[in-house]
């Protein structure tokens, strides 16, 4: 697991740039972007390099290496190239986040050098993953950010070592090690993967002020599942090298497979967003309210569904463009979800209609919502670029239709026929206000 991206589009330039210039010069230690840290920040990263050198020296004077460790050594690396090659088009694909860890799958073959070698060389089989996956990075990321990656990892290696401390690592892969070899070897992926995953959290944590929240930068559960599925393929690798060398190979069939299933999630979480604002779509806003209503209903707890129509938005379309309409949407949106609680959920319904519920809500404070709502929307100025230069679109007004329950009755499609029925009332009227549903 790194703390940065993963690989980028390869392909290249032979002649030197200006890019290329200041990328050399982003090289000199007085402009690394490191020092541009805050303090703890700094601290803590330099403290994590430090260690990590610290454990890499000590690793080689601890045991002198043997020949066949290098031969290991050289042979998994080149599983690494030719997973890290295979799965290109997949990381190419693959969205990262800068406030989660980045889980890397490669870390299989770095866990099964563990098994198979001296702490020594399996951390120069870390260290030349890591080169390579600079090297073939089209898109480097800053060096500090680099090394620190590698520096979680080598920690995580070691820290791993430590449970496989003078245990025979041949007999513990090939002959009855027993349960013994289960929990030990299970206990190494926890120990490796724990003191990986804390160190980059915790630097995400150090750089995500004022108030962070351990949860938001934990791995999601599933990243987590891959993050330990892969220390357990490389288990599997190491038993499988131990046994019968030829049949690696093989094993990089599931391996590309378990790859291509980080996109799952990310597929998942494309079918339930709106492209255009981030918002949630109808269909994953109704699956989260259907459970809200449930969940209401069984504690007795009030709810309001909102419809919000902006009002005569086809003429912002004909005035300025759909592409500043979009614009418009798009600061919508983030005006509703900044407005509202973060366990209330904001979708995109359609075209410029939106759907807020709001939990835990009676009459009077829906409509104090639903009012503040408006307002927001009436404040907001936003700045388009065009054709003759940047331009500003304001004075929006929206339409609301508003269903509070228990005051009405039914499911997500019952509240929701009501808010639009509601709002039809708004439009009605004139637009630019809030219509309530009467009591059924
Ligand atoms: P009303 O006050 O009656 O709601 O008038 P309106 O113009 O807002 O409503 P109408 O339903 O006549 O038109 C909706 C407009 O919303 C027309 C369409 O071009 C625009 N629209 C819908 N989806 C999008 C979108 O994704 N982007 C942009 N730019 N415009 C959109
Ligand atoms: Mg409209
Ligand atoms: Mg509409």
């Amino acid at each position: 697991m790194t703390a940065g991206r993963g690989d980028a589009p390869g392909g290249g330039t032979s002649v030197v740039t200006r890019r290329d210039r200041s990328r050399a010069l982003a090289l000199l230690p007085p402009r690394w972007t490191l020092w541009s840290l805050r303090p703890r920040a700094l601290a803590y990263v330099l403290t994590v390099d430090v260690l990590a050198l610290v454990v890499a020296v000590a690793a080689f004077v601890w045991r002198p290496v043997v020949g066949r460790d290098w031969v290991v050594v050289a042979l998994l690396f080149v599983g690494v190239a030719v997973h890290a090659e295979a799965a290109r088009h997949i990381e190419r694909v693959r969205i990262t986040r800068d406030d989660r860890p980045f889980i890397d799958l490669k870390s299989m073959w770095t866990f099964a050098g563990l098994l198979l070698v001296h702490l020594g060389p399996a951390l120069v089989l870390v260290t030349a993953t890591f080169v390579y996956w600079y090297v073939r990075n089209e898109q480097h990321p800053p060096l500090h950010r680099w090394f620190f990656s590698w520096a979680t990892v080598m920690l995580g290696t070691g820290a791993a070592s430590l449970v496989l401390l003078d245990i025979d690592r041949g007999r513990l892969l090939v002959s009855t090690a027993g349960p013994l070899g289960l929990v030990v070897v299970a206990l190494a992926a926890i120990v490796r993967w724990t003191v990986n995953h804390g160190l980059v959290v915790g630097i995400i944590l150090l750089m995500s002020a004022p108030t962070p929240s351990v949860r938001r930068h934990l791995a999601s559960p599933s990243d987590t599942l891959l993050g330990l599925g892969a220390l357990a393929l490389g288990a599997a690798l190491a038993v499988l090298a131990s046994v019968s060398p030829w049949l690696v190979p093989i094993l990089l069939v599931p391996v590309i497979m378990l790859h291509r299933g980080v996109l799952v999630d990310q597929f998942r979480q494309a079918s339930r967003t709106d492209p255009k604002t981030g918002l949630v779509n109808g269909a994953a806003w109704a699956e989260i309210a259907a459970k809200e209503i449930d969940r209401a209903r069984r504690h007795h707890i009030g709810l309001a569904v909102l419809m919000v129509d902006l009002d005569n938005f086809k003429a912002v379309n004909d005035a300025h463009g759909h592409l500043a309409g979009d614009e418009v949407l798009r600061a919508v949106a983030a005006a509703l979800s900044a407005e509202v609680r973060a366990y209330d959920a904001v979708g995109r319904f359609g075209g410029e209609e939106f759907v807020v519920l709001l939990s835990g809500v009676d009459t009077a404070s829906a409509t104090r919502a639903a009012e503040r709502l408006r307002g927001r929307i009436g404040g907001l100025e936003v700045a388009v670029d065009g054709a003759g230069g940047g331009r500003r679109i304001g004075g929006l007004t929206a339409s609301v239709g508003c269903v509070v329950s228990p005051t009405a009755s039914g499911g997500v499609e019952e509240l929701v026929g009501a808010a639009d029925a509601a709002l039809y009332e708004a439009k009605r009227g004139g637009r630019n206000r809030l219509v309530c549903a009467p009591p059924a």
